[in-house]
């Protein structure tokens, strides 16, 4: 039998998941990290051997289990060009990173194609395929990561424009005053409605995402009202960028996934309300906004699912 890998590496985690030929997973796994990925200061050096050192460990496993591995997809929270470059993952501080030519050199001749592509592009891949809207023809993903990014699904496929850069919602400019983005430019999108604007006024001491998030949420619960607050702000913003995405896209469904999951009950009223004033379309075009319920893993199992596409496609040789 045969396993697909695919693993995602963002700002503050890394994820895997193997899948067989039927797409059910086989593995999943993940490490969050307190700040951002150890090493990554701009250099793919460090991510390079972590992601190594975990496809190593899951291609053992599969072969414990006498699958043999067909081939690798790495979502990256950055643009990743058609010949597959990262040029500019702006939360890493990557820039023209040949990361699957790294990877193969550091995995010393896996024996399967190692592919990169954008975190957001695999998770609505994953959406499309596995999730509570598969099979909807127009679907847009965003990703609640520390970036804010868009995969954009139509008439059933992924849309990458020209070069590959397409979809970078996370960088259209909300608030000309608005907080500092990464990609060197103010009041983007993610700087303003991406979790870093959640968790800036948070007032914890530094730990990991989830944890913060699971602290933000019990205040919501307990009906704490700069919480509530915060999040209604946030939503708003939020429903702004889907208004555009709706006014430009036309989508049956949008799509929100990562860490607007656990905050979803109170951010979609106000993402609903927001996008809808703003789209011209009556009823936002008819254009509904659901909360992703493939959990943490959406990227990697979208990244698994691309490489069972190549195989479909004779992109990738199936080996026998
Ligand atoms: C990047 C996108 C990415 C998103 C989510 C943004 O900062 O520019 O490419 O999809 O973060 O990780
Ligand atoms: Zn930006």
């Amino acid at each position: 039998p045969y396993a697909a890998i695919g693993v995602e590496v963002n700002v503050d985690y890394v994820t895997a998941v193997a899948v067989d030929l039927a797409g059910e997973r086989l593995l999943s796994w993940r490490r969050s990290f307190s700040g951002p990925l150890p090493g990554t200061d701009g250099s793919t050096g460090q991510a390079v051997a972590a992601v190594a050192a975990i496809v190593r460990r899951v291609v053992s496993r599969m072969a414990k289990q006498e699958r043999q591995v067909l081939g690798l997809t790495v979502g990256v929270p950055g643009l990743v060009g058609t010949d597959g470059t990262v040029l500019i993952a702006p939360n890493l501080g990557w820039r023209d990173a040949d990361l699957a030519g790294d990877l193969a050199k550091a995995l010393r001749d896996p024996g399967f194609a190692v592919q990169v592509e954008n975190d957001a592009n695999l998770a609505a891949l994953a959406e499309h395929r596995f999730g509570s809207q598969a099979g909807t023809a127009n679907l847009v993903y965003l990703t609640g990561e520390i970036g804010v990014g868009a995969g954009i699904i139509l008439d059933g496929r992924i849309r990458r424009g020209g070069r590959g850069y397409g979809g970078e919602i996370g960088h259209i400019q909300l608030d000309p005053l608005g907080a500092e983005c990464r990609c060197g430019r103010a009041g983007c999108l993610e700087a303003v409605a991406g979790i870093g604007a959640v968790l800036r006024h948070v007032p914890l001491s530094p730990a990991e995402v989830e944890i913060e998030l699971d602290e933000v949420a019990r205040l919501a619960r307990a009906g704490d009202a700069r919480t509530l607050g915060l999040l209604a702000e946030v939503g708003r913003q939020l429903g702004k960028g889907v208004a555009v995405v709706a006014n430009l896209l036309n989508p049956e469904v949008v799509i929100l996934g990562g860490y607007y999951v656990p905050l979803a009950p109170w951010l979609l009223p106000a993402v609903e309300d927001e996008a809808r004033g703003r789209t011209i379309a009556p009823e936002g075009g008819g254009c509904r906004v659901v909360a992703s319920t493939l959990g943490y893993d959406a990227a990697a199992l979208g990244g698994a699912a691309r490489v069972l596409d190549s195989v479909d496609s004779g992109r990738l040789p199936r080996v026998s």
